[in-house]
């Protein structure tokens, strides 16, 4: 590793500071879990590192507009263990809780990880699903990403070296919601999915037709995918276990995903149709029973 000064701002102004002084020769650092290897591995060679540590305002977990806001110095396992989150979206604090061990989660933040941006990572899909944002703040002001719109390639997104995510912003659930996230981990608990796949669904008064749905999908290209058509087959429709199984099949031709050591891109491709079928029904439980009349060897 190449030596590097460290800066230690206070402020949000002050970290805008030192990324002017340094350019693209400075780099934020928050947590370090992934950025330490990366600069082990020479990928990235900063002559200085900023850090988010001492950054006031930028670690919490409140109540926004009905929803939930989340700092963006948040760790991972602030997030998994929130009473608020736990209550509110449970299934956010499950995405959480599926990253790596309790030794990253311990320093790795909720900014550093969406702006570490690999495909792989957990709460992405969960929270594209969900409708969430960023906010990200430069000494121009700050901006508001959904994102949906935030991944733009393998660890690349939208986001200018001058920006810092401040916060993240999840919006409350309509009524008659439920979501799921489904990591498909068939070596180690603590990999990194092999597909992983996240539902929310809600449906109309009556509980019998979907009023919406959003999917979405990890570890099968080189952003999170949004699953649009496996939704559309559902969007409007009877809640049916026969729909569940057409959703998964057009999710299969959303995703582009690779072979690799966790798996032949036929086989991921597989599997996320399977998860896709399967983290819907998750999330439909508790709102309602499901009648088990999917053809035989579906399920
Ligand atoms: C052993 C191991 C196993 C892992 N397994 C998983 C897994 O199973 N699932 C999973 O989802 N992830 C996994 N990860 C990845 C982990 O989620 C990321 O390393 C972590 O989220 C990065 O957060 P950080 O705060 O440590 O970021 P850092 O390493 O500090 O920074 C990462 C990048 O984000 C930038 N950055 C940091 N904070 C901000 C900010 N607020 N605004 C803008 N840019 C910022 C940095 O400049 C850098 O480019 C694993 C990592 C390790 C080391």
């Amino acid at each position: 590793m190449q030596a590097f000064e460290y800066r230690t701002p206070k402020t949000v102004k002050e970290v805008q500071q030192d990324l002017k002084q340094f350019g693209s020769d400075a780099k934020l650092i928050a947590g370090g879990t992934a950025l330490v290897i990366m600069m082990k591995q020479r990928l990235v060679r900063p002559a200085c590192l900023v850090s988010l540590r001492a950054v006031r305002g930028l670690n919490g977990i409140a109540e926004k507009n009905g929803g939930i806001a989340i700092g963006g110095g948040t760790t991972h396992r602030a997030v998994e263990g929130s009473s608020l989150v736990k209550r509110r979206l449970p299934v956010l604090a499950e995405t959480y809780h599926h990253v790596a061990t309790v030794r990253v989660r311990n320093m790795a933040t909720v900014g550093g990880g969406l702006a570490h941006a690999d495909p792989n990572q957990d709460p992405p899909p969960t929270l594209i699903a969900l409708g969430a944002s960023v906010k990200a703040a430069s000494a121009d002001g700050s901006r508001t990403i959904p994102l949906e719109d935030f991944f733009t390639d393998y660890y690349e997104t939208v986001l200018k070296p001058e920006e810092i995510i401040t916060e993240l912003y999840v919006p409350r659930l309509p009524a008659n919601s439920g979501a799921a996230y489904l990591k498909f981990l068939p070596r180690t608990a603590d990999d990194y999915a092999t597909v992983s796949a996240a539902a929310v669904v809600t449906l109309d008064k009556s509980k019998k037709s979907f009023a919406d749905v959003r999917i979405a999908l990890g570890s099968v290209g080189t952003t999170p995918i949004r699953a649009r058509e496996a939704e559309a087959v559902l969007r409007g429709q009877p809640v049916k276990a026969e729909a569940l199984v057409e959703a998964g099949e057009k999710a299969k031709q959303a995703v582009d995903p690779i072979s690799d050591f966790r798996g032949s891109a036929a086989y991921k491709k597989e599997m996320a149709g399977v998860f896709v079928r399967r983290a819907l029904t998750k999330a439909l439980e508790g709102l309602v029973k499901l009648p088990k009349s999917a053809p035989k060897g579906k399920r």
